[in-house]
């Protein structure tokens, strides 16, 4: 036979026990440093806490992005010539 007071008491624990994962969204908003995952106030731009050495070792990281992203571009263009290439020159 199904006890129904013994039903309410398996959702109410079900509840309790769902209560800490809920606590956890009530941290504030908050952003990480890139460089040294220091914790920094959200909307920070760039991502990075006030010290020199995290604000010059981000600059050269996004250099050094930048630079790849245009290897990248230039390989794949490359890439691309090799296969399109010789369809172009057989059709003249
Ligand atoms: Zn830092």
């Amino acid at each position: 036979m199904v006890n129904a007071s013994k039903i309410k008491q398996n959702v109410s624990k079900k509840k309790t026990k769902s209560q800490p994962s809920g606590n956890l969204n009530r941290v504030p908003a908050h952003l990480h440093c890139r460089v040294c995952y220091e914790v920094i106030p959200s909307g920070t731009d760039p991502r990075v806490c006030s010290e020199q050495d995290c604000i010059d070792r981000n600059i050269k990281d996004e250099k050094n992005q930048k630079q790849m992203r245009v290897w990248m571009f230039v390989f794949l263009g490359l890439f691309a010539f090799a296969f399109v290439g010789p369809i172009i020159f057989n059709s003249i």
